[in-house]
């Protein structure tokens, strides 16, 4: 058999009811049915401190199921939204490097580049 959930909250020991997912993209927190498996922009909650949940400044909470009802998720429904929103949680690689100036910006000192080595200008020539 599974082991029982804990509430992840520091000195909390209850049974979680509800798992918390940080969805970073959107600033958003939502709780929903608790999480059939652990992944780290997830929490899992008791159900006093899913109900006392508040997000931090300029994020939104989503509730996706009522804290007090039973701890057993009522549809699939619901249990589809939310890995689906776990999904959209996970960090996505960007294809496009336009922002921020990565690794491909010029350096205007480089002259040439040999594999890991690159040709500079001497300053005073
Ligand atoms: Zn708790």
């Amino acid at each position: 058999m599974s082991p029982v959930r804990r509430c992840s909250r520091t000195a909390c020991g209850r049974p979680a009811v509800a798992t918390l997912t940080y969805v970073y993209a959107d600033s958003t927190a939502v709780l929903g049915p608790l999480a059939t498996y652990a992944e780290p922009h997830c929490y899992d909650l008791c159900a006093e401190h899913s109900e006392r949940l508040t997000a931090p400044r300029g994020w939104e909470v989503v509730r996706l199921s009522d804290p007090s009802a039973p701890s057993r998720p009522s549809g699939d429904d619901l249990e589809a939204l939310a890995n689906a929103v776990r999904e959209a949680a996970r960090p996505q690689e960007r294809g496009d490097g336009t922002r921020g100036g990565g690794p491909r910006t010029a350096d205007p000192m480089e002259v040439a580049r040999r594999g890991h080595l690159r040709v500079l200008r001497s300053p005073d020539s």
